[in-house]
């Protein structure tokens, strides 16, 4: 059904949607008696743009009106920014945040022209366009050629440089995104990262070895068609409203049960039916004891598990489990030996199966053993949650084994910013396995991304050690591109499996084509030599060690404030400090630009004993471009600008190719070190210099380099052509693209990411609106919403039918489209083995079962489960950081950082709107605590850690509780994270002073959510 609401339709019928029609023209000429009266309705001389929410990955749709545009020397200007009616997720809704955008868009803190800070100097001052790409291109050319690794000791070609990193946006288009990729990858960088470290680096460290995609199963809309929504590690109704209206239909159209589990008594809890506390890093004990009522109980979807999960596979003998230990450990904070984390193999390489699941070293039996210790009593000990509570939310859970009934897990940064928080995930995604809720409409594990387009920068590979497309970048004891994609591309472990990613050959060589094009060639293993090889991670809390170690010189900062977002902002200040220069490129006037300015209590530095060179240069914002970003539900979405970017402001791509450009001409002129990836990468635009975006996403999507032909000999693709999909790669140099998920986005058929069709097919699925990766699938692994034979497992939410010799229905199949019902292929086609995974081999650092463990700081003296082993066995803790960890007796308060509705990160508070509805910091406390400490709603108070102390406003509320956690009274202080010495609002302190630079185990991401500390009156 289309939806056509309002007045946007009101402008279809009258056949304007832009300036040029007159109220005479529409028939509402004022008569002579009200000719005086009304006012011209404001947007009828506008030129309506459709764009994008640039705050969260809901990606709500936006109708931007500008004037300016028809009058000779008159420069565009959005004055009004409204929601898209037509938009199926968002529906013409915007929350507070989106409703601001028309003052972040004008807001007074935009930058206007580049500027310049000398070592020690207290001022900025103004500098032209060409001077600064001239110095920044000095210093790093000079930087590159005395620090660049050719060769390691071992005499292997490494082609690395570390002394210099690059920090990459979340919120830019996928275009900059991708010409971010080139240029720093050309010039060996390996300190590169994006905001994905910081917050969902775990999902996709989890998803992937459990389902084979790191990201959201399902997709916004189909929030409503749930039985039970799970809200758990995620306040939805504030951190991404208009998602949040999805899960309301749920409830109302669905009678789904909407359950809350959070520290705090939030404003998703608010709404549902049911709420239970939960002690803050606690959650696998919950999620296990869920495993552990659903095993016990025998509440399992029997059908779905048995034929696509890994439960009736069997286990290699020597893997163990004992005292909160795995097999193959070797030291504490060294890892594991993880041979032992495998199954049993035939002599084909096939795991051994048990149908009947009764043999012991089944993945299920060796799953109920290790649950078992996850009682009602160890769950209530352990996370605070009353037995009752915890019972009945399992009995709700359990309810949707049943075939006709789904649950949907909701979840965001409350799961992933842990030590151990991809194993949180893990313990939601086997549940769902359990559940039978994979690929089912109204289930899924959904990942609520955050920053607007971090979704899409994951898919980049803006990682320290990614590819596009999930593929890792080579290390450097890969040293031949044979043993490299040996090493990389799976062998199928179950006979029939479709085991998608045996093609990465493809996808890999594609790649190389399209960063070096004409350059690669077979006989130069496709340029595979040229790109950096890793030797460890240097990931963004490593790479600021290695700062404040001083290995670093230079820093690119583009759209991303460090200062104000890594864990432990005094050790990030000093860090940065001993940089030699800095450059930073954004739309604002962020912290990190800033951060050697002196700000009062807010911000104490000297100045004059900051030697670092701070280069600030104006770039454009979401308003500003062309280009696409990618929602959580993976939907790529197409923006236009709706006016030029204000004052000397340039768009993020004209920066880089201007920065580029330079580079490669000096290197040209003058030689240096390992000149060849900067002069053979593929920067090769219309106008180098300003990279269009148009031509930069079909580079994205791939082209024919020579004519492909069929298995049969039929020429599908000329050459020259876009590719249709990315079944059409190959491994021998005749196709290329820049992310094979991407192929498919722009095609001959033209830009499909800027499809506006909102037909809705059924269950809620718009497949014309924008496009999804992969193939535009909005349901993934939705084979499996079918049994073995092809029948729905429930009638009522069918997705798919074979018909006619080919899957089909109301979603694109996620599976090989002519695979009959009955073959041996299964659901998970990205897993080797074809089924979801119970069991996740070793593909995690931290075990093949999520295990509990505690907090880096916790509140209780040992672990209830195995006091040896109380903390995460493989988190990562630097000897600098051991130092600044703060114990209970001095810091007894749990704190967990969270964000509310009418902010966004540190980003709103530039806008004027925002920052009036919430102008001044406060912190949390319940009314127990604060009784006991004296403090008063309004007071000032002082919050603090072995790191530093931040200081706000108390707000006491019944929504804290204090928790009885192995027989100790445990309080928690929430901590918002807006504010800061920058922007519209009252000077704030960064929060991110508070927590420790630790992270999840698996990701490096903060464990922002569980930390210590003391709060005081002021
Ligand atoms: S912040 Fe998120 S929910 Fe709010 S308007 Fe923007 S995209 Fe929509």
């Amino acid at each position: 059904m289309k939806t056509n609401h309002g007045r946007r339709r009101f402008f279809r019928l009258c056949g304007v949607g832009v300036a040029g029609a007159t109220a005479a023209s529409l028939g509402f000429a004022p008569s002579v008696v009200h000719a005086t009266q009304p006012r011209q309705y404001k947007l009828l001389r506008a030129k309506e743009t459709r764009n994008n929410c640039t705050y969260c990955s809901v990606g709500c749709g936006l109708l931007m009106y500008s004037l300016g545009d028809g009058a000779r020397n008159a420069k565009e200007s959005i004055f009004h920014i409204e929601g898209d009616p037509d938009h199926p997720v968002s529906r013409g809704s915007l929350c507070p945040k989106g409703a601001g955008l028309l003052d972040y868009v004008h807001s007074k803190q935009r930058l206007k022209r580049p500027q310049y800070r000398a070592p020690g100097s207290t001022e900025w001052q103004d500098m032209s366009w060409e001077e600064a790409i001239e110095r920044i291109a000095r210093l790093v050319k000079d930087d590159r050629d005395a620090n660049f690794i050719e060769k390691n000791e071992a005499g292997t070609t490494v082609n690395r440089w570390l002394s210099t990193g690059m920090l990459c946006s979340s919120a830019a288009s996928n275009e900059t995104g991708v010409l971010d990729f080139y240029f720093s990858r050309a010039l060996g960088i390996l300190g590169m990262d994006c905001q994905a470290r910081l917050c969902h680096g775990p999902t996709v460290a989890a998803l992937a070895p459990t389902f084979g995609r790191g990201a959201m199963t399902n997709h916004w809309v189909d929030i409503k068609n749930a039985n039970v929504v799970m809200i758990m590690g995620g306040n939805p109704a504030e951190a991404h409203p208009v998602g949040f209206k999805w899960v309301i239909d749920a409830k109302i159209k669905n009678g789904a049960k909407v359950i809350v589990v959070d520290p705090r008594f939030n404003r998703s809890a608010a709404v549902a039916d049911l709420y239970s506390p939960i002690r803050a890093g606690s959650d696998i004990a919950f999620l296990m004891g869920v495993v552990n009522y659903l095993l016990e109980h025998d509440r399992i979807q029997h059908d779905y598990v048995r034929e696509y999960t890994s439960a009736p596979l069997i286990v290699r003998d020597d893997f163990e489990f004992d005292e909160g230990l795995f097999s193959g450990h070797t030291e504490m904070g060294k890892g594991y030996d993880k041979t032992s984390w495998m199954y049993e193999l035939d002599v084909q390489g096939n795991a051994l199966r048990d149908p009947t699941m009764q043999h012991p070293r089944c993945v299920i039996n060796l799953l109920k053993k290790h649950v078992s210790r996850y009682t009602p009593e160890t769950v209530e000990t352990i996370c605070g949650t009353s037995r009752e509570d915890f019972l009945e939310i399992c009995s709700i859970l359990a309810s949707t084994a049943a075939r006709d009934r789904t649950a949907t897990f909701l979840y965001a940064l409350g799961w992933t910013q842990h030590t151990s928080g991809a194993q949180m995930i893990r313990g939601a995604a086997m549940i769902q396995l359990l559940l039978g809720n994979i690929g089912m409409s109204g289930g899924g594990v959904n990942a609520l991304r955050g920053h607007s387009n971090i979704q899409g920068y994951t898919d980049l590979g803006l990682l320290s050690l990614r590819l596009p497309g999930y593929m890792n970048l080579p290390t450097d004891q890969q040293t031949s591109l044979q043993q490299y994609l040996r090493e990389t591309t799976p062998q199928a472990m179950q006979d029939g499996q479709v085991n998608y990613w045996k093609n990465t050959p493809k996808f890999f060589v594609s790649l190389m084509k399209d960063m070096w094009g004409d350059k690669a060639t077979a006989e130069n293993d496709w340029g595979f030599d040229w790109l950096p090889k890793s030797d460890r991670s240097y990931d963004l809390m490593a790479y600021i060690e290695m700062m404040n170690e001083g290995k670093v010189n230079g820093y690119i900062v583009q759209g991303f404030n460090p200062l104000a977002a890594v864990p432990d902002k005094n050790k990030t200040q000093a860090a940065l400090s001993k940089l030699k220069f800095m450059v930073t490129i954004d739309p604002l006037a962020t912290e990190t630009a800033s951060f050697w300015q002196n700000h009062g209590e807010e911000h104490d530095v000297d100045p004059t004993q900051i030697q670092t060179e701070v280069f600030r240069l104006p770039s454009s914002c979401f308003a500003e471009e062309n280009g696409s970003i990618v929602n959580s539900g993976r939907w790529l979405q197409w923006h236009w600008a709706g006016q030029a970017p204000p004052h000397d402001a340039w768009h993020d791509g004209k920066i880089l190719g201007h920065l580029f450009m330079k580079i490669r001409e000096l290197y040209e002129k003058e030689g240096g070190a390992n000149p060849e990836p900067i002069l053979n990468m593929n920067w090769d635009f219309t106008d180098n210099y300003d990279p269009a975006p148009e031509e930069v996403a079909r580079r994205a999507n791939g082209y024919a380099l020579a004519d492909i032909k069929d298995a049969q000999g039929n020429v599908v693709r000329r050459k020259g052509q876009l590719l249709d999909d990315f079944s059409q790669l190959t491994d021998d140099g005749s196709t290329s693209s820049f992310c094979w998920v991407f192929a498919g986005s722009w095609t001959e058929q033209g830009n499909q990411m800027a499809r506006r069709d909102n037909t809705d097919t059924g269950l809620g699925n718009t497949p014309g609106w924008a496009w999804a990766w992969p193939q535009n699938r909005r349901i993934l692994y939705n084979r499996a919403s079918a049994d073995i034979n092809g029948v729905p497992w429930d009638p009522r939410r069918q997705i798919l039918w074979w018909k006619e010799g080919r899957w089909t229905g109301v979603d694109v199949p996620d599976f090989a489209a002519g695979a009959a019902p009955g073959t041996p292929a299964r659901p998970f086609i990205m897993l080797p083995e074809g089924v979801g995974r119970l069991f996740s081999l070793g593909a995690m650092v931290d075990g093949p079962f999520p295990e509990h463990y505690e907090p880096l700081e916790s509140p209780i003296e040992s672990n209830p489960l195995h006091p040896a082993v109380t903390i995460n066995p493989t988190a990562r803790v630097f000897a600098s950081d051991r130092e600044r960890m703060g114990h209970r007796q001095n810091f007894p308060y749990v704190a967990t950082t969270y964000s509310i509705t009418e902010l966004f990160r540190h980003w709103t508070k530039h806008s004027l709107l925002n920052a009036l509805v919430q102008p001044e910091q406060f912190i949390e406390l319940g009314e127990e605590l604060a009784a006991r400490k004296g403090i008063v709603h309004g007071d000032v108070v002082r919050v603090s850690t072995e790191r530093g102390y931040i200081k706000g406003k108390a707000v006491v509320t019944k929504r804290m509780r204090t928790l009885t956690i192995a027989g100790q009274q445990v309080d928690s202080v929430g901590i918002p994270v807006h504010w800061g010495f920058k922007g519209s609002t009252r000077k704030g302190f960064l929060a991110n002073t508070l927590p420790p630079a630790v992270g999840d185990a698996n990701s490096q991401t903060p464990e922002y959510k569980s930390f210590l500390v003391n709060i005081e009156k002021a």
